[in-house]
């Protein structure tokens, strides 16, 4: 398939190291493939240690230069990156389609996400204010300086090709830290397209470097940036084994680390909720992404008295969901990222059936497009035992169970070792004050479905993972303290 992009120079199959577009030392490539039709799109360098070696080096050399920088320079810099992007989102998101499967539409809206984390965070880093302490001597002074970490590394996941990057990528870069950045095996293209404009507005070399390669490459990619002295700080997202893994590797040379992990999100619908509010955000909470996102609703808990006309309207709204092609203009929903992301899914719906669970609508394969195109699929019936209780689905699958008293959905809610987002629906400001604050997550959405912004913490607490990306918070972990005690201050 040929992508048809009104700039084609968007579209890399080399990576970016240290300012250049160079290809893996060995000449080896791995294909890029479109997960609606099989075919691939690009070939992309399959990279190690070496090259990662020389991007980090480069992010060094990069360094100091980029960190003397005024903020305001840098601002502007990452300005321009963020408006280059939305001058370019057509071509962006068909990138992205093609490599992810997102529907078109939905893919653009990535983009203008991505692009924002770069305005904000440019922004922002114009406030990186450090502190004056009172002193417990007359001749003493306290102050504390906020300074850039130093070279930073980013891996990344496949639900959001564009915007994970960015989001890792813009608050290292404002602050005047370097970045080397691995992405998915899947959709490394977005990111490189992301470099290409980075290039054109003058980011300057070594600044911001991408490696590719494929999943047989990852743990020596990973190795290298984990286990080289010159990087302080390691930001990941992806799934709880393998930040746990990169957690203890990152120990040995004692890096910062930042980990946005696996989910388990309960979406907790009381009797007393609208339930226009929350079909709304079901919508979204399942469907966005064919559910492949971190903070999807996994478990939905609905109480008795709401029940039955909770699943009438959860059936009634996935039958409006059109599975497609994601550049056919009607799809809401594409196909699962690949086979294996597909055996899950179709594990998930075989346990729930096993178990009792009721298949009220879909529960397999779309019957036209075949391939990794899941049905909506809507279940009743469930309880804790079940596998897709205890682990994410990562597809458009909405499973009901049924609860009775407040306290029992919080309980429910909480059992698990995961603590992203919660969802909860109620019109009752103290239910919502009372079950928020028990609630063991990063995150609670109250009567909505929409979390993510680079204003907002986005993060979790348990092993969902540490630290915060969006908002001042995010800016922290780019940051190290510096203390000055100035004596003889007469
Ligand atoms: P994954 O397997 O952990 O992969 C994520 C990234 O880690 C990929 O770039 C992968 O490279 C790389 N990787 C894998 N093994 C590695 C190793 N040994 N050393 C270094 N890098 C390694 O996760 P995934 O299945 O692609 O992504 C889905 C997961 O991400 C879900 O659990 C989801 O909840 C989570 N997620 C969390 C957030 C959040 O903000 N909390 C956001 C989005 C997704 P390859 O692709 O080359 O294998």
């Amino acid at each position: 398939m040929t992508l048809q992009l009104s700039d084609p120079d968007l579209l890399r199959s080399q990576a970016y190291v240290d300012g250049a577009w160079v290809d893996a030392d060995s000449g080896a490539t791995f294909p890029v493939v479109d997960p609606a039709t099989g075919d691939a799109i690009a070939q992309v360098p399959r990279m190690g240690a070496a090259e990662t070696r020389r991007a980090i080096e480069g992010a060094e050399r990069a360094r100091e230069a980029w960190a003397a920088l005024l903020a305001k320079d840098r601002a502007r810099l990452l300005r321009d990156l963020a408006d280059a992007m939305l001058a370019n989102a057509d071509d962006l998101a068909a990138i992205m389609t093609a490599e992810q499967g997102k529907p078109v539409g939905e893919a653009k809206a990535e983009v203008a996400y991505a692009a924002s984390f770069f305005e904000w965070f440019g922004e922002e880093a114009k406030r990186v204010y450090g502190e004056t302490i009172p002193a417990p001597m007359p001749e003493r002074r306290i102050v504390v300086l906020r300074q850039p970490i130093g070279v930073t590394v980013g891996i990344t996941p496949w639900n959001f090709p564009s915007a994970m990057p960015t989001r890792k990528a813009a608050p290292a870069l404002a602050v005047g830290c370097p970045m080397v950045l691995k992405p998915a095996e899947q959709t490394p293209l977005s990111a490189l397209a992301v470099a290409v404009l980075a290039e054109r507005v003058g980011i300057p070399a070594g600044v911001f470097s991408i490696v590719t390669g494929d999943a047989e490459d990852a743990p020596l990619i990973g190795g290298e940036m984990t286990s080289n002295p010159l990087v302080r700080k390691l930001s990941f997202t992806g799934s709880t084994e393998v930040g746990k893994l990169l957690m203890e590797q990152c120990s040995r040379t004692v890096k910062k680390v930042s980990l946005e992990l696996g989910g388990n999100a309960p979406f907790l619908v009381f009797d007393d909720a609208d339930l226009d509010d929350a079909i709304a955000a079901i919508n979204v909470a399942k469907y966005r992404n064919a559910g492949q996102t971190c903070i999807s609703a996994n478990r939905v808990l609905v109480q008795a008295g709401i029940h039955d006309a909770f699943v009438e309207r959860v059936v009634e709204l996935s039958k409006t969901v059109t599975v497609a092609p994601g550049f056919d203009p009607a799809a809401t929903i594409g196909p699962l990222i690949d086979e294996p992301a597909l055996a899950k899914v179709a594990r998930h719906v075989d346990d729930a059936r096993a178990r009792g669970g009721e298949v009220l609508l879909g529960g397999g394969v779309h019957e036209q497009h075949g391939r990794t195109f899941f049905l909506p699929t809507v279940i009743t019936g469930a309880d804790m035992s079940w596998q897709m209780s205890n682990e994410e689905t990562f597809g458009p699958v909405t499973a009901v169970h049924r609860f009775e008293r407040e306290e029992d959905a919080i309980r429910i809610a909480n059992d698990t070792p995961f603590g992203l987002a919660a969802y909860l629906f109620s019109r009752d400001h103290a239910r919502i004050w009372r079950a928020g604050e028990a609630l063991d997550y990063g995150m609670i959405a109250i009567n909505t479905g929409f979390i993510s912004a680079a204003e907002a913490p986005f993060g979790g607490v348990k092993e969902s993972g540490i630290g915060r990306e969006g908002s001042h918070h995010g800016i922290e972990d780019f940051l190290e303290l510096k203390y000055m005690a100035w004596a003889g201050i007469r």
